[in-house]
């Protein structure tokens, strides 16, 4: 049992029967503030130590489907129980099906790190747990909201007249931001709905993020409302095809709602020519987003700036400070030069809602489907003062340094293939040694990763090219080290030529 549930406490501190009846809870129903006290320096200790040496765990989970939820009881406890109790069965029930993100060999998909001033922040959120609907209900997370907003924008080179907003995910950012640009193309839709209407469509290319056609999917415009732009040699969307593309749809009366660009792909990292594209919006009057969930990252530094150069003239951009800005999930930005646009698409106002402050303040439900906000610009605001943007501008250029020499270690090494250009941190290879099939290398690299996997100190994940199966190392996390990838490409040279021996 709980203090905060025991009879005995009560007693103890010396409370009557009858006051008891009256108010069960005369010190408050929670956990007494010296227990918080008491087992919050426990889950500090135990996160320092977490973060000191996850190296020595193996980054995947060595669990079974199933195994976790039978080891906890499939219905809640009748009596409270205490919480030395609670922490114990995180750490034997909990933690062995844990994958370990914060892990230096966490190399797939895009490795993230929520960083010590960002857990830091998260706790103090926890703590307050504001809900930053309205100015009236929490002033200053609606303001260090607004203000975070703007220095993101700022280390990223973003134009001051773009306002930002922190949502949850990109994939809810996107959605958001085509909302708004549905609204802008089909005003009508907001009040009568899009039955009857014609066709509209949104462009993006065929290695653009499968949130964009879920977004199609739920603005109504269908997964056919996407239509998948081809890509050139390089992975980055090509400009001639989205010419004929918008030219065909427009002959056969289909709108264009919105062209997506996206700077850095998921597989590859590729940037789409966002300049051209701006200038194609501009033209058809289409609207411009750009999906920099991860590669924004790399538009803090100023030898990557050929990459962004035009996406200052997008209607939108999206950029997740929760992966590759050390902040934790989650947090992404929003970014628009259509403000009042945004708060028309989405504003619904309930009387109880209403504040006589509202002309004078923001009222971030105004902008999202959400009525509830986390604090979530308090980490994010931990995050950049500690690093500082120096900081961040040294730690992304070291990511970048690590993926390029592990790159060009791959193009050295006999039978290994880089597959895409790397212009940030990310690279994607394959294992082709010669007189073997097509399928056979899919199969060969296949097996390659999960032998790496299986090995407990580096985690890679997969991706398509052109129908070829490759592997991917993504380096984002703070702890990842120049050791980590010394080991990765051992573990990729042994597993391979191990299996190649077996191949033949
Ligand atoms: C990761 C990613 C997303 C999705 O991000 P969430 O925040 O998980 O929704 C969208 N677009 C790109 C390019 C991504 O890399």
């Amino acid at each position: 049992m709980n203090p905060a549930d025991d009879p005995s406490a009560r007693v103890e501190s010396g409370e009557e029967g009858e006051e008891i009846q009256t108010d069960p809870f005369p010190h408050g129903a929670d956990m007494p503030p010296e227990e918080f006290r008491l087992q919050g320096h426990e889950v500090v200790d135990w996160i320092a130590e977490y973060f000191r040496a996850v190296e020595d765990t193996p980054v995947l989970a060595q669990v079974q489907p199933g195994e976790i939820r039978e080891g906890i009881p499939a219905r809640a406890p009748e009596r409270g129980e205490p919480m030395g109790e609670i922490l114990q069965g995180f750490r034997t029930s909990i933690m062995p099906g844990i994958t370990h993100w914060n892990h230096p060999g966490f190399l797939a998909y895009f490795g993230i790190s929520g960083s010590g001033p960002g857990v830091l922040g998260e706790m103090l959120s926890a703590a307050l747990n504001v809900n930053a609907m309205l100015w009236r209900t929490s002033p200053a997370a609606t303001e260090l909201e607004e203000v975070v907003a703007g220095w993101v924008r700022d280390l990223l080179g973003l134009p001051e007249t773009m306002f930002g907003i922190i949502q949850d995910t990109a994939s809810n950012s996107s959605l958001v931001a085509l909302a708004a640009a549905r609204h802008r193309a089909y005003p009508q839709v907001r009040k009568a709905g899009l039955f009857g209407l014609p066709p509209g469509r949104i462009y993006a290319s065929e290695e653009a993020h499968s949130s964009i056609e879920k977004a199609g999917i739920a603005l109504g415009l269908g997964q056919e409302g996407v239509r998948r732009i081809p890509v050139d040699g390089a992975f980055r969307l090509d400009v001639g095809a989205l010419e004929s593309a918008l030219q065909e749809d427009r002959s056969q009366g289909i709108r264009p709602v919105a062209l997506v660009a996206t700077l850095g792909t998921t597989s590859t990292t590729s940037c789409d020519p966002v300049e051209a594209m701006a200038r194609i919006a501009s033209e058809t009057g289409t609207w411009l987003h750009v999906d920099a969930a991860y590669g924004g990252a790399g538009a803090v530094l100023p030898e990557l700036q050929s990459y962004f150069r035009g996406w200052e003239a997008a209607d939108s951009v999206v950029f997740n400070p929760h992966k590759w800005l050390f902040t934790p999930v989650d947090c992404s930005l929003l970014f628009t030069r259509h403000r009042q646009l945004l708060q028309d698409t989405f504003s619904l106002v309930p009387e109880y809602l209403r504040t006589e402050e509202a002309d004078r303040t923001t009222q971030l439900m105004d902008y999202g489907l959400a009525l509830g906000r986390r604090f979530r610009a308090l980490k994010l605001w931990f995050v950049l003062r500690y690093f500082g943007s120096e900081g961040i501008r040294r730690r992304i250029r070291h990511h970048i340094a690590l993926a390029n020499h592990f790159a060009r270690r791959l193009e050295e090494a006999p039978r290994w293939r880089v597959m895409a250009p790397v212009p940030f941190s990310t690279v994607v290879f394959r294992f082709v040694p010669a007189g073997l099939e097509e399928v056979e290398l899919d199969r060969l690299n296949q097996a390659i990763l999960d032998g790496v996997n299986a090995r407990g100190r580096i985690f890679l994940s997969h991706t398509s090219l052109e129908g070829r199966l490759c592997l991917r190392v993504a380096v984002g996390n703070l702890r990842t080290h120049a050791g980590t990838l010394e080991n990765c490409w051992t573990d990729l040279q042994e597993v391979a030529l191990g299996l190649l021996g077996e191949w033949d």
